[in-house]
């Protein structure tokens, strides 16, 4: 088989230990203006790159099962798109699926989560000055890191320092933006820890630090733990909980969202979606929309009930 253009340039201006994948390839892009986008680009069936900064971009799913890749797409994706954050909240299965039809289906908008283009606002871009002022005595690049592109996580581990967050124009995208510059350090601010986002950091830290195998282990027993406590009745085919903790939920989720995001303003309405009730988060068979709305149904519970689920 011969080799396709994008193997050529990545090898040539290779991937950065720890570099966000899609920033990656938005910086891979500015450093070949003079190829056309669209033959630099054909490995994904498409010339847009599209939506760059979800969970899992179609272009980087492309890109880390490209046939040259498949020998360690999914370390690839651990490495530079924070996989294990949000694999483990899909079996294997659906995972597959998921990489299958995106892959074969170019101009495919799926999201591999419900919700990410509401729960869009709450990724701005992140980084670490120190680990900036490193990149760029070592690499020369101040590049984005995957790490801190975790959607609840807010402290650089290796620094522990609040990460700052830089928050796009409407109408720029990564690829505007495919490294920090001085611009983007100016434009940005830090995030100061606040209860919430200390005990979100530490879960998605968490998160990370597992296989997804044993994720997805820790997830179902997560859900047992939270449906024994707001002592959920569940049958092979429904599942009952109690009202009150019903409805207390989504006013707690939509402040979360609020406190995380305070000038979103279709939380409620977001939240109103009977897959994201609190019911659904505890069923073993139904699938996660999105591991935030997860993560602040475990802290719901340990709120609501006492002790540690995690
Ligand atoms: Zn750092």
């Amino acid at each position: 088989m011969s080799e396709h253009i994008i193997d050529h340039y990545a090898n040539q201006i290779p991937i950065l230990p720890g570099e966000y994948l899609p920033a990656y390839l938005a910086r891979l892009r500015k450093m070949t203006c003079g190829i056309e986008p669209r033959r630099l680009m054909s490995f994904s069936g498409s010339t847009q790159m599209g939506k760059l900064h979800q969970l899992f971009p179609r272009v980087a799913s492309c890109f880390a099962y490209r046939p040259s890749e498949r020998e360690r797409s999914g370390a690839l994706l651990q490495e530079h798109l924070g996989a294990r954050y949000w694999r483990g909240f899909l079996d294997e299965r659906a995972y597959k699926e998921h990489v299958q039809q995106v892959n074969l289906k170019v101009k495919s908008k799926r999201s591999i989560f419900d919700g990410e283009e509401l729960l869009d606002s709450l990724k701005p871009m992140k980084f670490c000055e120190h680990c900036r002022d490193d990149d760029i005595d070592r690499y020369g690049t101040p590049m984005w890191h995957a790490a801190h592109q975790v959607t609840s996580l807010y402290v650089c581990e290796k620094h522990r320092v609040p990460l700052h967050q830089f928050s796009m124009e409407p109408d720029k995208t990564l690829l505007d933006y495919p490294v920090i510059t001085n611009f983007v350090a100016a434009k940005s601010a830090s995030v100061q820890a606040d209860p919430l986002r200390t005990w979100l950091d530490v879960a998605s830290k968490q998160l990370l630090k597992i296989r997804t195998i044993h994720n997805r282990e820790r997830i179902k027993d997560i859900k047992s733990d939270m449906a024994r406590a707001f002592r959920a009745k569940e049958t092979p085919y429904t599942m009952r909980v109690n009202i009150e903790y019903r409805n207390a939920w989504r006013s707690y989720a939509a402040d979360s969202l609020n406190a995380l995001c305070p000038n979103e303003q279709c939380f409620k309405f977001f939240l109103a979606r009977p897959s994201l009730g609190l019911t659904q988060q505890l069923k073993q068979n139904a699938p996660v929309r999105h591991p935030l709305i997860f993560l602040l149904a475990m802290k719901f519970a340990e709120d609501m009930v006492g002790g540690n689920l995690s």
